[in-house]
């Protein structure tokens, strides 16, 4: 081996450059990641909807100790609860034996939920030999993904009686799946004319559901009437329920490697599971952490962070204020010590699409988890930006445990932006950076992550609450 130039040194000493996760993994390590990602996947086809990520996290957190957690009931260090937030959304608490007040708790925030379309209160009809379902989209979802690919349908109906039932069709091997038409080829010369963005529109995404009409020549909407029949067989519901129901479609596909060398996994919903599932591992792999943890997995990131089990909620608050006040803390103080990662995705730099990205400053995928200092669109707007302290905080914790990671700018400057659940943790007065997973084809109906990402994810949650 030739020695290195002083120029070659220098370069070493001095320059930046990012890390591929696979210049310096070992077989052992790519073992890991393989390992990782097998229970990744089978999170990600329990755990559709936020509904079924609550109920995967609490039977998780169960088999690690955590019991439900009463507002008002006592915390002492030790004590490992949980607070479902009606069923969507959940936040774990790990009380440690530190002094809150000087230390602070450590903060994972992820979501939950993840772009869908949700049915219409009065959802049902029929036309043209073929019943429907009308359906409102939920999330920033580009339409046309969504027509001609195979859905199910998820999430409760409630009952006349107040009676509450599950519905999930369409995950289950022999099981009927729901679909959007499309217009074919043949008639479509002035769809294709159009933009992307209004080619499909959105009261065009009707599901279809049924083609086989009720025997009796008596009634109209027959096909309607022969669902109706269906499902009230099934789940004894009838088309006023849906008045009082949650039901999702959200794509049939399963998680499945991607690539000759499996480096990829592709599934529904990795924003935010691909953050949400590392959270939990970190919290249950740090058991023996003196630190106070609390992990978020939030509800309507995808649409502003609002309503009851949104991350602009007061439950947030609440619970510190109740293990602060439990610890005989002052909750303010608690709070101005805490730290806290906004743990959601980034845009990873994607070739095929070079012109809306700045490669410096991009996400590249298998370079490890991103950290943005900021979010936000045009000039930065509508985001919290990371202080340079903070960051140099976050930074020398991951260095120190040995985590590959890299910065990331969601974008071309002025190409677009987004936004997270990091500004309505920050201006509680607790320090906080984004930082997560480069996905590629981000709110597509299959996305793809890197298993070297997902695990450098795993890695870093766990050097930040060890
Ligand atoms: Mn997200
Ligand atoms: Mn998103």
């Amino acid at each position: 081996m030739s020695e290195k130039s002083m120029g070659q040194s220098m370069e070493d000493v001095l320059t930046y450059k990012k890390k591929s996760i696979y210049d310096t993994a070992s077989p052992e390590l790519i073992q890991a990641m393989d390992a990782y990602a097998v229970g990744y996947k089978a999170f990600l086809d329990e755990a559709k909807t936020e509904r079924e990520a609550v109920e995967v996290a609490v039977r998780m957190a169960e088999e690690q100790g955590y019991t439900a957690y009463t507002l008002g009931a006592p915390l002492q260090a030790g004590d490992k609860k949980y607070y479902n937030i009606h069923g969507k959304s959940l936040i774990l608490m790990h009380i440690g034996s530190d002094d809150i007040e000087t230390e602070g708790v450590r903060i994972l925030a992820a979501h939950i939920d993840n772009p869908r379309l949700d049915l219409k209160q009065v959802p049902l009809y029929e036309d043209a030999g073929m019943s429907f379902f009308k359906t409102h989209y939920y999330g920033g979802i580009k339409k046309y993904q969504w027509t001609a690919t195979p859905l199910a349908l998820h999430g409760v109906i409630v009952r006349a009686d107040g009676s509450k039932v599950n519905v999930c069709i369409g995950e289950q091997e022999g099981d009927p799946i729901f679909y959007i038409n499309d217009l074919l080829p043949h008639l479509a010369a002035k769809q294709s004319a159009e933009p992307l963005g209004s080619a499909i529109s959105g009261e065009t995404l009707n599901i279809l559901i049924g083609g086989i009409p009720y025997n009796d020549k008596d009634v109209s909407d027959k096909i309607k009437l022969n669902v109706l029949s269906i499902l009230h067989e099934a789940y004894g519901v009838t088309e006023e329920d849906f008045l009082s129901a949650e039901l999702s479609l959200v794509p049939a596909f399963h998680a499945r490697d991607i690539g000759f060398d499996r480096a990829f996994i592709g599934a529904y919903g990795h924003d935010d599971r691909v953050c949400s599932y590392p959270a939990l591992t970190a919290l249950f792999e740090a058991e023996a952490t003196s630190k106070t943890v609390m992990v978020i997995l939030a509800d309507k990131e995808e649409t502003g962070s609002d309503g009851l089990s949104g991350m602009q909620a007061d439950i947030f608050v609440d619970l510190l204020e109740e293990i602060s006040l439990s610890l005989g803390k002052n909750p303010r103080a608690v709070r101005v010590a805490s730290k806290c990662l906004s743990a959601d995705v980034t845009a990873a730099y994607d070739p095929n699409f070079a012109d809306v990205y700045e490669k410096r400053n991009s996400a590249m995928v298998s370079c490890g988890t991103a950290m943005s200092k900021f979010t936000g669109a045009r000039g930065k707007s509508g985001t919290n930006d990371a202080s340079a302290e903070y960051v140099g905080f976050v930074r020398r914790l991951f260095n120190e445990a040995g985590v590959c990671w890299q910065t990331a700018e969601l974008g071309r400057v002025d190409a677009g932006g987004g936004g997270t659940v990091a500004k309505y943790i920050s201006q509680h007065n607790i320090e906080t950076v984004d930082i997560g997973v480069p996905v590629l084809s981000m709110h597509a109906p299959y996305e793809v992550v890197s298993k070297a990402d997902v695990y450098s994810t795993h890695q870093a949650f766990v050097a930040f609450i060890k």
